[in-house]
């Protein structure tokens, strides 16, 4: 792409000889010689310090903010991060590509993975976490005219970062997971957090596809929303009847499986990762690629091989029983799932629950409310792990206990392992629990 047209694409000014770059780079630390360096500021960093050295490193141009003699070739913009986002977005319409958008508080890695296994190859996905408002440009500009389907992963910390994101992806196909209440903090309510998801839909063209969860609290909300976007709407549900449903629902310790009913036919379903939300995950997954043309037989027959993401509801052996390590990272939703799944191991079971982050002046509430639900549930025992966590302890009762840092968390949880019990870890990644699953594995 040539620099003037980068330039018509993000409104900005180009300075310097209208060269032609191949590739994006944001980090100087990955840069390759020729690439295009967009400078972005950051709230720990402002990568304009670094031009001399994206330079040095090789880029032949940039997109900055500011006038710079480090390089000879620019285009300047008002906004970077908004250039950077213009720029891939111009760069992808360029092909055909069908567009998925996943958004949701639970599950949108799950279930774009899902869709891409069911999409097979000649497919872009998000890799990793790469959800936010650099990730999925940065998704973008990776697409090329091999990829018949790209499926996008939106997160949000804010109101705004997803109608940004899907104007930039214009998803052709279009789902939320559901509202469970992460990141609560940034939106205040859980009509804040619906109303910042059901943004993806503003990205669509009327006749898009939108694929509901009619099992969410939000779904009517949602379904009012894409309908007034113009989209059609396709209802999944793991509790009723819907366009798409599951019925016969077999939770197992190490898979799930149910009866997928479409339009009158039935189909057997295996979804070889524990734990019954996985229905409602692999339900919109399957809604979105039978959207996207593929046939449900050899969709379903794919999701069979799913393998599951470090970190997330990792089951091994250790010390005579099982520990699960799904210390990857939680949210309030997550938690309730983590321990409906833990139900199901063998007794003592014990949940290890470090701080959930990110839900401001409900967070004693919903710890002590989360210590409740794993009571209720007839989980024996429960270790709270730093200030954050100790809500649920009281939440759970006196049996409950608390641990002030990772290693007590280790010594308490040992022996319920020893015992032939089953450990379940969790935390949000701010509470590092990986630490106490690691430590846990190494003792054997
Ligand atoms: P992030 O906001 O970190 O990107 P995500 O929405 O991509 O999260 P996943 O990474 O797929 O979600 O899963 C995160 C956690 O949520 C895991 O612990 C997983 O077990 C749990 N989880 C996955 N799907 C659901 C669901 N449908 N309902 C509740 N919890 C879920
Ligand atoms: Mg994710």
């Amino acid at each position: 792409m040539n620099l003037s047209r980068i330039a018509a694409l993000t409104g900005g000014t180009l300075v310097g000889t209208d060269i032609a770059i191949e590739r994006v780079s944001t980090d100087t630390r990955t840069l390759q010689a020729g690439d295009f360096f967009v400078a972005l500021r950051g709230e720990h960093f402002d990568a304009h310090d670094y031009l001399d050295q994206a330079a040095a490193a090789g880029a032949r141009a940039a997109l900055v903010e500011q006038p710079t003699g480090a390089f000879a070739h620019y285009v300047q913009v008002q906004d970077s991060r908004r250039g950077l986002g213009l720029l891939a977005a111009g760069w992808a319409d360029q092909f055909t590509a069908l567009r998925i958008g996943v958004t949701g508080n639970a599950g949108k890695t799950t279930v774009k993975e899902m869709i891409a296994l069911m999409l097979g190859g000649q497919t872009l996905a998000t890799r990793g976490n790469l959800n936010n408002d650099i990730g999925v440009p940065l998704t973008l500009l990776s697409l090329n005219d091999s990829h018949r389907f790209a499926v996008i992963e939106l997160g949000a910390n804010a109101p705004g970062e997803i109608r940004w994101t899907s104007s930039l992806v214009k998803p052709q196909i279009a789902l939320i997971t559901n509202v469970t209440g992460a990141h609560l903090e940034g939106f205040g309510t859980l009509q804040g957090i619906a109303d910042a998801k059901s943004e993806i839909f503003t990205g669509m063209r009327a006749g898009s596809t939108a694929i509901i969860n009619s099992d969410d609290a939000f779904a009517d909300f949602f379904s009012a929303q894409a309908e007034n976007a113009g989209l059609t709407l396709c209802r999944v549900s793991a509790e009723q009847a819907a366009d798409i449903s599951a019925t016969d629902i077999e939770t197992d310790i190490d898979q799930v499986r149910f009866s997928l009913s479409v339009g009158g036919d039935f189909y057997p379903v295996m979804i070889p990762l524990p734990g019954r939300h996985q229905v409602s995950n692999a339900l919109l997954a399957l809604a979105a690629v039978n959207a996207a043309g593929i046939p449900l037989a050899q969709a379903i027959g794919r999701l069979a091989t799913l393998k599951p993401v470090p970190g997330r509801v990792n089951r091994s052996a250790c010390l005579g029983g099982t520990l699960i390590d799904d210390s990857y990272n939680a949210n309030p939703g997550s938690v309730q799932a983590a321990i409906a799944l833990l139900a199901d191991y063998a007794a003592p079971r014990m949940l290890v629950l470090g701080a959930l982050g990110e839900l401001g002046p409900q967070s004693a509430d919903i710890h002590r409310e989360l210590g409740r639900t794993a009571r209720a549930a007839g989980i024996e025992h429960l270790v709270a792990v730093g200030e954050g966590a100790r809500p649920a302890a009281e939440g759970f009762g006196e049996s409950a206990r608390y641990a002030a840092h990772h290693e007590a968390a280790v010594q308490e949880a040992r022996p319920v392992l020893q015992g032939g019990g089953t450990v379940l870890v969790k935390g949000s990644r701010s509470a590092h629990m990986d630490v106490v699953a690691s430590q846990l594995r190494a003792m054997g």
